[in-house]
């Protein structure tokens, strides 16, 4: 369509107050919404009064209604809102409303909507279907004034762990008391029967740095009500944003205490040095009707298609338009919000590629301002076509012009383990040499390299990052199949201990590569879901940690925790830019099924100069070490320090190794 046509189809619009279709989005006449500036939306808690305002330009009426219990009862009052500046509606209270539940009810057209907490609310009870008048900031753990984040020199620095909060600690072995909840990460020095440390203590123990926590806002699906019948859900499904979860609390009933309870999980994780991520899905929400951004205002905060549907890019029957003023300053508040409140140290972004670029550049320079060190990247899909245009989109392959925010990388992914679709694709770990490429890609995180041939690479054309640090290296998490499945079904005649080989060999991949290394939470023991791809519901018996598995893959877990230690021990690994990289890491010419590179180290290495090689077949295979004497740190998968060798040597099938000099 031509811009001509369209310019005069969106006069008819205006005109007539049909909709019309800009950028190729079905639009109503939003743009004429006024733009709420001030930063006062939901309750706000003054010395002497509490004020409310809610943002609803069409409305005709506006009114809170209160209760004494977060769900059921009858309304003991309610209150009407009065007319504001820029389509808001605000009313105010005394303090003695403290504590009561309330709703917002809108009228439009006539009718009034149903009751919702509106999307400002920051305390909720049961459910999350009423708001509650709390004040979170009163609603702090001892010593939480002087909780502190934690902060990296570079973003490559991280070292991240993907983590589900009733996974956690619900096996009946976990050692901890709080089992699924919050509580659980305040619990310190717990153990197996046996005396293997769990919980936190495992988490120091293994040398995470940050711990990106699976969706912990307020979500659908489980009824919080039901706090002893067993309930699972990752969280997908999104209902109160500003909100901690209420079932993963001691008493989802009291806002204060879910707050509050966070809070703890928080400052319990910093004093441990690691930092806190949270997985936020502002890309669509668990259903429209009945929640608080249909309520407020119709339509505005969804895409929809041509026919007036709602579009689904998110596969879950909705998605966000986060390009629409409004609700790109809900998100951007809505972060910045749970950084301040709750002292979060990074985002990642379900379903990236939903929202626009220019809301992510707005994220990255507002949360940066907070935060320098903050950690944001996300997926850089869709799981659904979008009228978002695709020039416009958050994709994978835009990330170059997104800077501050980081995509994960597939093609690493694919690369080392095999397609994550097709299942019994077998990757460069099972043999799978076509995939050498996209595991070379992936280890320089994406950039551009000369060394790289960016036509031979499974599921991008060019380099996407600018920087290694807009690169998440990964090779599995809570999404398809655990590593371990995955081997078993794409490797089915590999013996157990090549199973176990390649296992340890795909994250020694990881843990060297460039861009920001993501371990999925068990892998480190080998974490089996006993096949089931799709696990966002199952049972606790499918997805939660079995830290008994850590004794009983104790020689696994030991491989795991040195090379997390050679990682952060070894800036080499850790390099940080695309010039130093490009100067610094060379390719060997290699044939057969190994990958070797060499790394020139910074001067804050106690290394010289690193040298990497991975054997992804099953044979062993003759190579030549670069000229000199080298000291090995790991030969074929083992730690074999203090050995030096020179030559021609051969390395072992399924196996990484490690060798530096020093000059
Ligand atoms: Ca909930």
């Amino acid at each position: 369509m031509n811009t001509l046509r369209v310019f005069c189809l969106c006069i008819i619009i205006a005109l007539t107050g049909f909709s019309c279709v800009e950028n190729g989005i079905e639009s109503m006449d939003y743009d004429s919404y006024p733009y709420y500036i001030a930063d006062d939306l939901g309750l706000i808690f003054n010395r002497n009064e509490i004020k409310y305002r809610v943002w609803s330009p069409t409305a005709e009426g506006a009114r809170l209604n209160f209760y004494k219990s977060p769900m059921g009862g009858s309304k003991v009052n309610s209150q009407e809102l009065t007319k504001s500046n820029l389509g808001t509606w605000m009313t105010a209270m005394d303090k003695s409303a403290e504590g009561l539940y309330y709703t917002v009810q809108l009228k439009l057209n006539g009718e009034w909507q149903d009751e919702v907490p509106g999307p400002y609310a920051r305390a909720v009870g049961t459910n999350g279907l009423r708001g509650q008048i709390v004040d979170p900031s009163k609603c702090n753990p001892q010593g939480w004034r002087s909780d502190k984040g934690v902060g990296k020199k570079k973003k490559t620095d991280a070292l991240i762990y993907e983590l589900h909060i009733r996974d956690f600690s619900i096996h009946p072995e976990s050692g901890m008391e709080n089992k699924g909840k919050y509580l659980a990460f305040t619990e310190l020095q717990t153990a197996t029967n046996d005396g293997t440390p769990t919980g936190v203590s495992h988490l120091k123990e293994l040398g995470v740095t940050h711990v990106h926590l699976l969706p912990t806002f307020d979500y659908l699906s489980v009824d919080e009500s039901k706090p002893d019948t067993p309930q699972f859900n990752w969280g997908y499904d999104p209902q109160n944003y500003n909100v901690p979860e209420g079932s993963y609390s001691t008493n989802a009933a009291d806002a204060s205490v879910r707050i509050e309870e966070f809070k703890s999980m928080v400052m319990a994780l910093h004093s441990a040095g690691i930092g806190v991520i949270m997985d936020v899905v502002y890309n669509h929400t668990g259903r429209v009707d009945g929640l608080s951004f249909e309520e407020t205002v119709p339509g505005y905060y969804y895409r929809h298609t041509k026919d007036g549907e709602l579009s689904n890019a998110s596969g879950c029957g909705n998605e966000i338009a986060s390009e629409r003023p409004m609700v790109r300053k809900f998100i951007v508040n809505s972060l910045k919000y749970w950084m301040k409140e709750y002292h979060i140290d990074g985002f990642r972004f379900d379903l990236m590629g939903i929202h626009d670029q220019e809301t992510m550049n707005l994220i990255s320079t507002e949360l940066s301002r907070l935060n320098p060190d903050v950690l944001l990247y996300g997926e850089g899909w869709t799981a659904g076509d979008s009228p978002l245009a695709e020039n416009q989109r958050a994709l994978k392959k835009h990330t170059h012009k997104m800077p501050g925010i980081a995509a994960f990388s597939d093609d690493i992914r694919d690369g080392i383990k095999g397609h994550w679709y097709d299942h019994k694709s077998k990757g460069f770990v099972g043999g799978n040499l076509e995939l050498r490429e996209s595991v070379k890609f992936g280890i320089v995180g994406a950039t551009p390299h000369k060394e790289i041939n960016y036509d031979n690479i499974n599921n991008s054309d060019t380099s996407w990052a600018s920087e290694p640090s807009q690169c998440v290296c990964y090779v599995s998490c809570h999404d398809n199949h655990t590593l371990y499945d995955k081997l078993k079904i794409a490797n089915p005649d590999a013996s157990d201990d090549d199973i176990k080989k390649m296992h340890v060999l795909s994250n020694a991949i990881v843990l060297t590569s460039q861009g920001i290394p993501f371990l999925h939470a068990g892998v480190e023991f080998m974490r089996t879901k006993d096949g089931v791809e799709n696990s966002y519901q199952s049972p606790d018996s499918i997805n939660r940690i079995v830290w008994n598995q850590k004794e009983k893959h104790s020689e696994i877990y030991q491989s795991y925790k040195d090379l997390i230690k050679l990682r952060l021990e070894h800036p080499a690994f850790r390099l940080g830019t695309t010039e130093s990289l490009q100067k610094n890491l060379s390719f060997l010419e290699t044939d057969s099924s190994l990958i070797a590179y060499r790394i020139v180290a910074p001067e804050d290495d106690a290394w010289d100069e690193v040298l990497v090689v991975f054997n992804g077949g099953a044979k062993w295979v003759p190579f030549n070490l670069p000229e000199g004497l080298w000291q090995v740190e790991f030969l074929g998968a083992r730690k074999d320090e203090g050995r030096i060798i020179s030559g021609a040597i051969d390395i072992d099938p399924y196996s990484y190794s490690v060798f530096y000099k020093n000059y």
